[in-house]
């Protein structure tokens, strides 16, 4: 029996035509792009190839896109960069985020305050993990350094109100990050429209390859890099680029945006059919995060009474890949502390559940889940 992959938040196949795309610039095109001969050439003509088509899904500049080793590093890139040159400019040193972020701001965060003595304050969201505008607004000032909020929240799948955030912060002159690394695959991420300053994204969740991010950063903000080396990426990002993996993301994001209509469509019908479904036949099931405005690809849920991680390793025995939260808190017997900060009891949340699907997922598949869940939610009380 092959196992069906429900997991796409954790991480997502390569596109075959992304495969295909890189795969010259492993053995055949393998020049240094800095080198000054036609294989320097040949490499940096397909890197900045690649910028200007990112640049283009971001409606941007080509030099307003630095290339990363990852989405987590775009993240500590951007919060540690625009805070520090906040202190220094505006001596501004409070980090405003939601409780809601993904490790690679919440912990880079932790590190700012903890080694440089930044301070830290979260802002209020609603049961449904959306930041509640109004009171956001009252606790925004000069003194804050940068807003961090997630744009598509990878556990519950909520979206937040990103260019109406993105507009209060440019009102008050506060750098704006979101994290879109979960929604770039889905949701607009033109700077027009959005309104942020800095935006992370990373290539494995839009069926691009795994270890390649990058970060916009709006012209005119002079932060620092976090390595320190050679004069790469417009001096931010030292180290020779990683061409391959590069002209990747950029295929897999252009592809995406491309098929954005097509797919999302289908993936929001199929979302739906999982959400009904489960709330109708399991006893006391609930969703977490927004029941309309969520990703396209995701559906969550609290199941009272219910382990979490010893659900996901019945549905794996039964032939289903899920996950219990996010991908990096495997195994870890703590509840979420993003289940937590929207309100969920620290006895239920133990018992979540994410569903996430993506542009292979059949209805075949989705029903042979929706027949077994049931069951296996019932066995896990036992
Ligand atoms: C996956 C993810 C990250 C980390 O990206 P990596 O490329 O795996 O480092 C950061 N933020 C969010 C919201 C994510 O979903």
């Amino acid at each position: 029996m092959k196992t069906i992959y429900l997991d796409y938040a954790a991480t997502t196949p390569v596109d075959p035509r992304v495969v295909e795309t890189m795969l010259p610039y492993f053995s055949e095109h393998f020049g240094n792009p800095s080198s000054v001969h036609y294989f320097g050439q040949k490499a940096d003509a397909a890197l900045e190839g690649a910028r200007q088509a990112v640049a283009d899904v971001f409606q941007s500049k080509p030099d307003e896109i630095v290339f990363t080793s990852c989405g987590t590093e775009s993240d500590n890139m951007a919060l540690c960069g625009a805070a520090r040159l906040a202190r220094k400019e505006r001596d501004a040193d409070t980090l405003l985020i939601t409780p809601l972020e993904h490790h690679a701001i919440e912990k880079t965060a932790e590190y700012l305050v903890e080694r440089e003595g930044f301070k830290l304050q979260y802002i209020p969201v609603d049961s449904t993990g959306q930041v509640i505008l109004p009171e956001f607004n009252k606790i925004l000032s000069p003194k804050v350094a940068i807003v961090s909020v997630i744009y598509g929240n990878n556990e519950i799948g909520t979206l937040n109100p990103i260019p109406e955030i993105g507009r209060l912060c440019r009102g008050q002159g506060v750098l704006f990050h979101t994290d879109a690394v979960q929604a770039a695959g889905s949701c607009t991420i033109a700077v027009p429209e959005i309104n942020a300053d800095l935006i992370s994204i990373g290539a494995h969740k839009f069926y691009g390859p795994k270890g390649i991010g990058a970060l916009y950063i709006r012209d005119g903000i002079k932060i620092e890099g976090l390595l320190h080396g050679g004069p790469q990426e417009m001096d931010l990002r030292p180290g020779t680029q990683n061409v391959p993996l590069i002209v990747g993301l950029a295929k897999a994001l252009t592809l995406a945006v491309e098929e954005r209509e097509a797919t999302s469509t289908g993936l929001i019908s199929l979302r739906d059919k999982i959400i009904a479904s489960v709330l109708e036949q399991i006893p006391n099931a609930a969703l977490t995060g927004h029941p309309q405005q969520r990703l396209a690809n995701h559906a969550s849920f609290i199941f009272p009474g219910v382990n979490g991680n010893e659900l996901v390793m019945l549905l794996d025995h039964a032939g289903f890949a899920c996950s219990s939260g996010s991908a990096c808190k495997t195994g870890n017997p703590e509840p979420s502390k993003i289940l937590l900060s929207i309100g969920v009891s620290y006895q239920d949340a133990s018992g979540s559940l994410r569903v996430t699907i993506g542009k292979h997922t059949t209805v075949a598949q989705v029903e042979a889940f929706l027949a077994v869940l049931p069951a296996l939610v019932a066995k896990s009380r036992k």
